[in-house]
């Protein structure tokens, strides 16, 4: 089953502003979110809701639409649901310190449910196979978050979607939550 535990652990709720999220609870339909974070290095955190909780990849580069990049993704503690909603500043000596928006945000389907051999997407992740089409404001289309020998990539699957030319962490950079960019929230958390 999945924990919470990790990721209350390392926090201070009363110092931090971050949600400290209530029991995993399976949504009707399933969410993810991309965060831009600038903790100790500028990095994108991509979160998928399985089994009522957020699953959790830090990606350095952040998304491409281009099927011939393979991003790194390094899978990190689960967070709870209520973290998608979670932009601002987490303060100076706490886990993770630095701003955070919401850089993209929506549903996704599992592209496996179907077919020969169905995969549910708790199957997906155990094997490091994961098939998902986002339904967000800047990312649409299918991903796929494969588990190779050492290490996990996130790769844009070639569909009607994927595009060399466009990429929305330059030209997109804005919070689909508040419009602000992540400077713009930091500046604010320091006043
Ligand atoms: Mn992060």
């Amino acid at each position: 089953m999945a924990s919470l535990k990790k990721y209350r652990a390392r926090r201070d709720f009363k110092k931090s502003p971050e949600p400290k999220g209530g029991k995993p609870k399976p949504s009707k339909r399933p969410r993810f979110v991309i965060q831009q974070h600038k903790g100790r290095a500028m990095h994108y955190d991509f979160r998928i809701e399985i089994d009522g909780v957020l699953k959790s990849w830090v990606v350095p580069k952040g998304p491409s639409l281009n099927p011939r990049d393979k991003r790194l993704a390094i899978p990190t503690d689960d967070h709870p649901l209520e973290y998608a909603r979670f932009e601002g500043v987490i303060p100076e000596g706490h886990y993770g310190a630095g701003p955070v928006i919401v850089w993209d945000r929506g549903t996704y389907r599992n592209l496996k449910a179907k077919g020969e051999k169905p995969l549910t997407m708790k199957q997906s992740l155990r094997r490091g196979t994961i098939e998902i089409f986002l339904n967000g404001k800047k990312l649409k289309g299918g991903f796929a978050l494969i588990k190779t020998a050492d290490r996990w990539l996130l790769i844009k699957m070639r569909d009607k979607y994927a595009d060399a030319r466009r990429k929305p962490t330059k030209s997109q950079p804005e919070s689909v939550k508040s419009g602000k960019t992540l400077r713009e929230v930091e500046r604010e958390g320091k006043k």
